[in-house]
């Protein structure tokens, strides 16, 4: 089967003679496209054209790249809709989820347009007399990219835009399961006047594709997002191979989000339900933890469930939905069993967890809000990635802090308070690499760093002007007068 939407090798659109079907998790009747599979033998051919296209990037001018990424701006904020549109169809998030997404892959290549223009060094005086010390910034070389199924376009373009910025080129892997806005991305940006090889599109499974990029000599550097366990995976592979690459990895979560008892009722339960159930719950920062303080629990509880009934959860293009479907049906088995694991554990299923069926045949779950569940069940310790909470009460702050960074990670934490001490002691001893004051967990700015603690995270962060720690290195070089 030669698929309609092909790899990008060397600038060329190649064939494969696999092709896998893209299924729209509203409806999985229908196809939103069929996508080449790449081989081995692709992805080798993608890190030699790289290679071969890297001398003369690495060298064009701040302006002349300036110019690439800021035409694809243009072209992705101009079809923001289009593009929201087919990430919502292949992914289940809401059509305005889809098109704020797609906005914002928009706004990072604006972001990046200007860090082109932004790169500077440092001149330092030596020790010795007569010595000038400079310090610069380089491209690293070829960057290998590895992204998840849950941002189809906002996380290949906050790793592509910095790599071109800073002179690299790419070869991307993006999820196998979400290939369409990772294709619709690169044919953006290479149209937008990238040199042939510059940035090269392999899609296909990650035990074939993303592991040839991972053993490939050539590639200097992984940028990887997904799970914990295949982030082990990828970090080993990098540090084994000869020479040694250059890794970051953004992986997963189990936000804490604590609700004291002096918090505005309203704002809590908005940052809960926002936080934990929206984008259907599948998101690395989703507030699954929900800390709450026992003079409010009550209230808490009972209000969430009020902003629950209200919710529609159906087909992500239609009008009025507010919750998608869950992306497949691997992941809804997953979200069941978790489902059933904190039942068995003992947790009071308050709200939801039901199969849904609508007009169409697709994965529609009702967001389950579970009460009475202590920290150490592992409902409260393990990654769901779907709509899935559970409400732990505690009896005051220090308890609440104590048991929000009793986790093995550390992406996000939140806290809902009018208290200015409590929120203040909650940012500076939160173990997360990002703390939210009366905001849901997730939610954030794109031209701010991004990033994680402890099994959340590896390596410098992503987006905001801290990319360039990942996608350059550093040269100190010294001249005697
Ligand atoms: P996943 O780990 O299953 O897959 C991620 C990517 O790795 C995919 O492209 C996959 O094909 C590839 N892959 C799988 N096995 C591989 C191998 N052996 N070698 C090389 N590549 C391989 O994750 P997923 O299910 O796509 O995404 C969900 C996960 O991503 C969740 O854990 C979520 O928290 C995490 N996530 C983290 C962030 C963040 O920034 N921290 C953002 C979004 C998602």
């Amino acid at each position: 089967m030669n698929a309609p939407f092909k790899n990008l090798i060397a600038g060329e659109w190649t064939g494969s003679q696999n092709a896998s079907r893209n299924i729209n998790p509203s409806n999985t009747n229908e196809v939103v496209g069929e996508y080449a599979q790449a081989t081995v033998e692709d992805a080798n051919n993608a890190v030699a054209a790289a290679k071969a296209a890297f001398p003369a990037w690495s060298r064009t001018t701040p302006q002349e790249r300036y110019e690439i990424l800021k035409k694809a701006s243009d072209e992705i904020l101009a079809r923001k809709e289009e593009l929201g549109r087919l990430l919502s169809r292949e992914e289940g998030k809401t059509l305005a989820e889809g098109i704020g997404e797609a906005g914002r892959a928009g706004q990072i290549f604006a972001f990046f347009a200007g860090e082109c223009l932004r790169l500077n060094g440092e001149s330092i005086p030596s020790v010795r007399p007569g010595v000038g010390v400079e310090v610069t910034r380089e491209p690293v070389g070829i960057v290998g990219m590895i992204t998840p199924w849950n941002f189809p376009i906002a996380i290949p373009a906050w790793k592509i835009a910095p790599a071109l910025a800073y002179g690299n080129c790419v070869v991307i892997k993006p999820a196998d399961l979400v290939p369409g806005s990772a294709w619709a991305l690169v044919d953006i940006i290479q149209r937008a006047g990238l040199p042939k090889g510059v940035l090269n599109l392999v899609m296909g499974r990650g035990s074939v594709v993303g592991q040839a990029l991972l053993e490939h000599k050539d590639v200097h550097a992984i940028s990887f997002t997904g799970s914990v366990s295949t982030g082990r995976k990828v970090a080993a592979a990098c540090i084994a191979s000869n020479p040694m690459k250059k890794v970051q990895l953004e992986m997963g979560g189990k936000n804490p989000l604590v609700v004291l008892d002096d918090a505005d009722l309203k704002v809590a339960v908005e940052a809960a339900v926002q936080g934990a159930f929206f984008s259907t719950g599948q998101r690395c920062t989703a507030s699954s933890r929900l800390i709450v303080q026992a003079g409010i629990h009550d209230r808490f509880v009972e209000a969430c469930i009020e902003r629950l009934k209200g919710l529609s959860i159906d087909d992500a293009l239609k009008a009025g939905t507010h919750i998608g479907p869950v992306v497949d049906q691997s992941q809804l088995d997953q979200d069941l069993k978790y489902i059933q694991i904190a039942r068995d554990e003992g947790g009071k299923l308050a709200w939801g967890g039901e199969l849904l069926n609508r007009e169409t045949p697709g994965f529609y779950l009702q967001p389950a809000l579970f009460t009475e569940t202590s920290n150490a069940m592992r409902i409260s310790r393990e990654e769901v990635f779907g709509p899935v909470a559970n409400v732990i009460r505690v009896k005051d702050y220090d308890e609440a802090l104590a048991l929000a960074n009793d986790t093995d990670f550390g992406l996000s934490a939140g806290i809902c308070t009018t208290s200015l001490k409590h929120a203040t002691h909650f940012k500076r001893n939160s173990e997360a690499g990002m703390v939210m004051v009366n905001l849901a967990t997730a939610g954030v700015d794109y031209h701010v760093p991004f990033g994680g603690r402890k099994g959340s995270s590896y390596g410098p962060r992503e987006q905001g002007a801290y990319a360039r720690e990942f996608y350059t290195t550093v040269k100190t070089a010294y001249t005697l007068a």
